[in-house]
């Protein structure tokens, strides 16, 4: 399943893409969010339920949220049969870009990462598209904390 976000998802869109899930975000035009939806054969997920009429009556596949919060829109998602088990970096994509994550060496990334980073860990991954690095620190730990509690959602 491949998905489209309206604007107003940001949040779920960048833990959707954590997820492993090909998720488009910040298009801002509505018609342009129906043309792709229908051009890539991708769900709309949206909280706006006239945007969801409009994307049903041309035959857009939509999930329409109610829920404010991440943890409400990740139950939503459950009770449609998605799964949020296996988080970054297995199958992962980029939060930010929605590009496809792959494991580097290491000695790929001399100078392009702090030198403390460097030292300090041997696991890094690199989005193939905006080239984001990441790596097991600080915002990792704490993207596994929240993903443990969406587990239990
Ligand atoms: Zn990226």
């Amino acid at each position: 399943m491949r998905f489209i976000a309206d604007m107003m998802l940001g949040r779920l869109a960048r833990w959707l893409r954590l997820y492993g899930y090909d998720t488009l975000y910040g298009v801002e035009d509505d018609d342009e969010i129906l043309r792709i939806a229908l051009a890539e054969n991708r769900v709309l997920l949206t909280r706006d339920s006239g945007l969801a009429a409009r994307a049903r009556r041309l035959g857009v596949e939509v999930i329409a949220l109610s829920s404010n919060s991440l943890e409400g829109q990740v139950g939503e998602l459950k009770k449609r049969g998605l799964e949020f088990e296996e988080l970054f970096p297995a199958h992962a994509r980029c939060p930010k870009c929605n590009g496809p994550i792959r494991p580097v060496p290491k000695d790929d990334l001399r100078g392009r990462v702090p030198e403390s980073v460097y030292q300090k860990y041997d696991e890094f991954y690199v989005c193939e598209n905006c080239g984001q690095v990441y790596w097991p620190g600080r915002q990792w730990r704490e993207m596994l904390r929240i993903g443990e509690k969406l587990r239990r959602v």
